[in-house]
């Protein structure tokens, strides 16, 4: 069985540019069916549950970032994975609560990987044109926002395995809210 379901969120920048549409067309077309979609503001305990703080999380962060800077030529000053996952997470949780969010659950085969695929890089700037952010925010970059102390704001959240999508998804959805039906393509799959 191949079918997953995955979490997006569309994060406030996403709606604060009018591209709420264009995203979920995206979403749309890659065959994936939406079985759940709704707007939330998140409150402070939301936001922190979804973004945890566990030490792979923090050290995939550090390493991600950290090699941008030296490819880059840019101090990065962070030593502790830890401590630099935590100010990530605080800025995270800030900017989720920045105004509502489109929390969308999609299912269908492999539905986590396309999902990220058409996602694209975390940094918007080395994100492949023709991804969301690589389309929609390519001006971007680590280097402004951590020179400005803020969040890289690159429009969508997508869960990156099996076992976060369905932490998350039960974060953001209760049951009822996730719903069943059948489409044509589902004879394929
Ligand atoms: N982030 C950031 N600065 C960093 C690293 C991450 O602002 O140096 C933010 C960014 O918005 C990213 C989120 O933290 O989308 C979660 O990071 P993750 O590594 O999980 O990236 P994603 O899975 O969203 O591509
Ligand atoms: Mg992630």
């Amino acid at each position: 069985m191949h079918t997953e379901k995955t979490l997006i969120l569309i994060k406030h920048d996403g709606l604060a540019r009018n591209l709420l549409g264009k995203i979920i067309s995206r979403f749309e077309e890659t065959g994936l069916k939406i079985v759940g979609m709704k707007m939330i503001w998140a409150d402070e305990s939301l936001a922190k549950k979804h973004y945890v703080l566990d030490e792979t999380w923090a050290k995939n962060v550090f390493e991600k970032t950290k090699t941008t800077h030296e490819r880059e030529g840019k101090p990065f000053t962070y030593k502790d994975p830890l401590e630099f996952g935590r100010l990530i997470q605080s800025w995270n949780s800030e900017f989720l609560r920045e105004g509502p969010v489109i929390a969308v659950v999609l299912q269908g085969p492999h539905a986590i990987e396309v999902v990220r695929k058409f996602v694209g890089s975390t940094e918007p700037r080395q994100a492949a044109p023709g991804t969301i952010r690589g389309d929609f925010a390519m001006i971007e970059s680590y280097a402004i926002a951590n020179s400005k102390a803020r969040v890289l704001r690159n429009l969508v959240h997508a869960s990156d395995t099996p076992e976060n999508a369905k932490r998350e998804i039960e974060l953001w959805f209760s049951p009822n809210e996730i719903h069943n039906y059948k489409k044509e393509i589902d004879k394929y799959f």
